[in-house]
């Protein structure tokens, strides 16, 4: 079979025999077909599949085996009969972002190979817009920042890209990035300022069955998003290219300037301001807590009196408005050598502490009150907490806890 993505890759109809069709997995209702030529792009190197239709019927995945290259399509397969001629038609904007990624995948792993020999490409994704690139080493971010710097040099010089077949006799001409995986006939990815003259010449030469762009500008901008430490001692690089790297500056561009116009400042002033207002709302979380403490002081020495007895006992549900009380103010009537069960509704679920200053352990109270808030929870003998979703057993736990603490 003729595989046309292999001789054009901006060639998106064509028409064609079928050669073969089989029934995907007992459905009559869908169909693989096998064509005499195709330009469809069958998931391979890393590279996804295109999708398109045939005949009008939409192609919703496409394979390779040694037959050729199979498309799956949403009809029964009697629409298809041998030798009738069908007409395939590529979808034009995935192939455009399949050719962007591909090529700017190539430019990148050279450009990586180019500032250390050592930062060799392992393993590829082009499945998403976020693209990534496996490199044996360690690169910093130095180093990162320069194999990007190069490869959108690389992109923007407008090389021409060639892709060429020579036999693997011949291969021993070629300086190649990568080497091939079959035998054979070998195709070949060239880019560089000379590569229609001579591909040996070229700054990045691969062999790759991918479909790319016919001018490295047309990849470009290559942006690097972020690099992590992988499995096998390999960093993985996630990059954009092209109209993705576009839409990603789009929509990052316009957070950016929303968040700034919201903080009434500039997207340069940005980060200073972040930093100054979780500086500031730090400060001020603090203050809150010492505010919270003070009030839970008064109202513990309103509940206990100018005298408190030693060992009073206070059980007692908190308004929603007391809520974040609910701590300070059982710490600070054990504080005063009370005993207490406090207990609040918070964001639906219902919440109790008990804490005791008067030497009573408080772990069976907290074990007793539990059961009927559905909660869970735990402590130490002088104080314990625990939540729970049953907020209508508020008034039975709190009642529990008291029978716990006064037996
Ligand atoms: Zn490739």
């Amino acid at each position: 079979m003729t595989r046309l993505d292999q001789l054009d890759a901006y060639a998106l109809t064509f028409g064609a025999p079928v050669v073969a069709t089989r029934v995907v997995d007992d459905d009559p209702h869908q169909a693989w077909v096998r064509l005499a030529a195709s330009a469809f792009y069958p998931t391979s190197g890393g590279q996804p599949h295109d999708l398109g239709r045939l005949d009008g019927v939409e192609v919703v995945d496409v394979v390779i085996d040694e037959a050729g290259v199979w498309h799956r399509v949403a009809a029964p397969v009697g629409t298809w009969p041998v030798g009738q001629l069908a007409r395939g038609e590529v979808d034009a904007p995935r192939r455009a972002r399949h050719r962007q990624r591909h090529s700017a995948q190539h430019l990148l792993s050279q450009a990586f190979v180019r500032t250390d020999p050592a930062f060799t490409t392992r393993a590829v994704s082009l499945a998403s817009a976020d693209c990534t690139v496996d490199l044996a080493g360690d690169p910093d971010e130095a180093a990162i920042a320069a194999a990007e710097l190069l490869a959108n040099e690389a992109a923007y010089a407008g090389w021409p890209v060639v892709a060429t077949e020579i036999d693997e006799t011949e291969l021993g001409r070629y300086p190649l990035r990568r080497p091939p995986k079959v035998s054979g006939r070998v195709r070949l990815v060239a880019m560089g300022p000379d590569v229609h003259d001579d591909p040996a010449s070229a700054w990045e030469l691969s062999a790759c069955g991918g479909t790319h762009v016919r001018n490295t500008a047309e990849a470009a901008p290559i942006t690097v998003l972020r690099s992590e430490r992988g499995r096998g001692g390999l960093t993985r690089i996630t990059f954009r290219a092209g109209w993705e790297a576009w839409e990603d500056h789009r929509f990052k561009h316009a957070v950016a300037s929303r968040t700034a116009t919201s903080l009434s400042t500039g997207v340069p002033e940005l980060g200073a301001k972040v930093a100054a207002l979780a500086e500031e709302a730090a400060g001020l979380r603090r203050a809150l807590a010492e505010a919270r403490g003070l009030l839970a002081e008064h109202v513990a020495d309103d509940l206990l009196g100018d005298d408190p007895t030693p060992g009073a006992l206070l059980v007692a549900e908190l308004g929603e408005r007391e809520a974040e009380l609910l701590a300070p103010l059982a710490d600070a009537l054990a504080a005063r050598g009370a005993t207490a069960a406090l207990a609040v509704v918070r964001d639906g679920k219902a919440e109790i502490v008990v804490a005791s200053g008067a030497g009573v352990d408080v772990r069976p109270a907290l074990a007793a009150a539990l059961p009927h808030l559905s909660g869970r929870g735990g402590g130490r003998p002088e104080r314990a907490q625990g939540a729970g979703p049953a907020t209508d057993g508020i008034a039975a736990a709190l009642a529990a806890a008291h029978d716990a603490l006064a037996g």
